[in-house]
């Protein structure tokens, strides 16, 4: 058992301190402070956090650890926490780690003996996906796709039967080859597109798969979140097709994709389901 108790710990530490996505006011007070008093930040792009530093005037030194030295940069951060020297680790944007540098520091530092702690704040993730109205709970953080055909298909198909919301980071120029591949995988789903968090022109498109055509002019940041595979939908299959609908479009689907989505998991037709939707509500209706 490894026990930590960050604020009573006297052993050296490598803090994670989350950046703003987009608008520098969401740098929190802790951030501005942490990297003040850090030794040594150590930064995916020194360039561009240089100039995060400039603006809030924290004139700490700045080391580079990105993809391509973080093994050989952990060795440099041990060093430094040997020495006893604060450590802060930060990407470009957002919380460190989320698809970003610094899993492998993280846990060679806790091997070696010394506290990890992070700091609350930005991330494109919870950001979007609080604000996305598809369930918040239990959800999935995927990160980014496979960038070949091939292998964002696979991992898509081990994610048909996940029950739960799923968030995606995209760059927009595969924006509509995904949506594509979702579709193939999910057939039709909720979908949420969140541009541009926090930013001028923030924007949240929420449709369904089926709906989302003619993305590849979007441009800028954008997370995509794609809900679960209905949970129920087994359990509906014991209940008559019209309790399905019911509950499908109780639950925010559209009556059309309610009708689609039981009459897939039935494998009955879509008219067929139609039908009976239709003249269940048309009896309920003439007997009100
Ligand atoms: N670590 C970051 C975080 O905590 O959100 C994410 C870093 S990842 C390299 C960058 C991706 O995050 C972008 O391609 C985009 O998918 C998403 N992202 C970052 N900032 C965003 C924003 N302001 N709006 C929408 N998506 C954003």
């Amino acid at each position: 058992m490894l026990k930590q108790t960050t604020y009573q710990d006297t052993r050296p530490t490598l803090t994670l301190v989350p950046t703003p996505i987009g608008n520098l006011a969401d740098i929190t007070a802790r951030a501005i402070t942490t990297l003040k008093e850090a030794d040594i930040v150590f930064a995916e792009d020194t360039r561009h956090t240089g100039s995060l530093f400039r603006h809030f005037s924290i004139d700490t030194p700045l080391e580079s650890l990105h993809e391509h030295n973080e093994r050989a940069k952990t060795a440099r951060v041990i060093e430094a926490l040997t020495k006893g020297l604060a450590c802060a680790l930060v990407s470009d944007a957002g919380t460190p780690l989320l698809s970003d540098p610094g899993a492998d520091v993280v846990r060679a530092v806790i091997d070696a003996g010394y506290a990890v702690s992070a700091l609350p704040g930005p991330s494109a993730a919870i950001t979007a996906l609080v604000a996305s109205g598809l369930p918040v709970e239990p959800h999935v953080f995927y990160g980014f796709l496979p960038s070949k055909a091939g292998a964002r298909a696979k991992a898509l198909s081990t994610l048909r039967e996940m029950p739960y919301t799923m968030v995606f980071y995209e760059a927009p120029h595969r924006i509509q080859a995904t949506i594509d591949a979702m579709k193939d995988a999910f057939g039709n789903r909720r979908l949420v597109i969140a541009r541009e968090l926090s930013k001028r022109y923030e924007t949240y498109v929420r449709t369904t798969l089926y709906e989302a055509t003619a993305l590849d002019g979007l441009k800028g940041e954008i997370v995509v979140l794609v809900e679960g595979a209905a949970e129920n939908d087994e359990a509906l299959e014991g209940t008559d097709v019209v309790a399905h609908i019911q509950l499908l479009i109780a639950d925010g689907h559209s009556e059309m994709d309610a009708i689609k989505r039981a009459a897939k998991s039935r494998k009955i037709s879509k008219n067929d389901a139609y039908m009976a939707y239709h003249t269940a509500k048309k009896d309920l209706e003439r007997k009100e």
